[in-house]
């Protein structure tokens, strides 16, 4: 029976480092098969997950001699940490390992959606030449709104002032004497959707944010306005969305995160209709560089866990 198990995918170079001195089982695989990754948690006392392994308590039961949940990110709603505190299982997010990829993808989104053109291509190689309808917009010069002001928002905030944006954020739990806001202007969450040319999520799924951007927040932003959620699915209404982005209140979104994951047939199929839209498979804080810091980081936080309890 294993030491520690993974199940989901982790930087080789980082399995390779727990398996010199722990008794390893990886296997990506047993994400989406619960009753294998239960059988083989009973002598573990380290599992390593990303979003996708529901550590809930059927599975917590199945592993009685659990000291250490290490994720391969740093959003926890996967895990049930009550039933972690009650049993001194001690969760280790990678904070800070993905900030920047998250970061870069919001910056690159944001660009892509306001300048439009990029769709060109199938026309292009058809011999069409739409130039009229590929002149998008700018970012410099554009506001960005931040919607919580954590980690992820404040890195988001550089780049995009470096490129010259200015920048809003909404985040009651900052107080107004954090230097962190130097530079970036502290609005309420009204003003904040009234004013932003892009808005972006970067708040945790918890009970006060869930449905945060329903279809009255939505009516509320800037025609035009561009939304982008890299956050936690079950934060926006995808429904309202799809209708603001079909009927041009809404000018793009940028969905990485979904209220179920994969996304249903159904569920998908209400999209396709929807213009300047861009879906990615929760991939905005997975890099190549990324995963190997996560991973070294997660590996590292286990070890510490495991040696300290020894
Ligand atoms: P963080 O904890 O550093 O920051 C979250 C901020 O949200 C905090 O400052 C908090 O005060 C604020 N907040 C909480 N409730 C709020 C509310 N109701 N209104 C406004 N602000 C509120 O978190 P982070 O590391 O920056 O991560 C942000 C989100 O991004 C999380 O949901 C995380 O799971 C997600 N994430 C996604 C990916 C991805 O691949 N898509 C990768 C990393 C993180």
């Amino acid at each position: 029976m294993p030491d520690i198990v993974i199940s989901e995918f982790m930087d080789q170079t980082a399995v390779d480092g727990l398996a010199a001195d722990f008794d390893v089982l990886c296997d990506p695989g047993l994400v989406d098969r619960s009753a294998d990754l239960a059988a083989v948690l009973g002598e573990a006392r380290g599992l390593i997950v990303r979003n996708r392994t529901q550590v809930r308590d059927a599975l917590l039961e199945a592993a009685p001699s659990l000291l250490v949940v290490g994720r391969l990110g740093v959003g926890l709603d996967n895990i049930n940490l009550e039933t972690c505190r009650a049993r001194d299982i001690e969760v280790c997010p990678a904070t800070g390992a993905n900030d920047s990829a998250v970061a870069e993808y919001v910056i690159a989104v944001a660009m892509i959606l306001l300048r439009g053109s990029y769709a060109a291509t199938a026309e292009v190689i058809e011999g069409s030449w739409p130039r009229r309808s590929c002149i998008g917009r700018e970012i410099c010069g554009k506001l960005l709104g931040l919607i919580g002001f954590g980690g992820i928002a404040r890195l988001t905030a550089a780049r995009a002032r470096a490129l010259g944006m200015a920048v809003a954020a909404y985040d009651p739990f900052v107080a107004a004497a954090d230097p962190a806001w130097d530079g970036v202007r502290r609005l309420d969450m009204t003003d904040l959707l009234a004013a932003s040319d892009v808005i972006s999520l970067h708040v945790p799924l918890i009970d006060g944010t869930r449905g945060l951007i329903g279809g009255e927040a939505i009516a509320a932003m800037k025609k035009g306005a561009i939304l982008i959620n890299t956050s936690r699915g079950g934060i926006v209404d995808e429904a309202a969305l799809a209708t603001a982005l079909s009927n041009g209140s809404l000018g793009g979104a940028a969905l990485d995160v979904f209220e179920n994951e994969p996304v249903a047939e159904d569920k998908g199929r209400r999209f396709a209709a929807a213009p300047n839209l861009i879906l990615t498979p929760h991939i905005a804080g997975v890099t190549e560089e990324s995963n190997v810091r996560v991973s070294a980081l997660t590996a590292a936080n286990v070890r510490r866990v495991l040696k300290a309890r020894s």
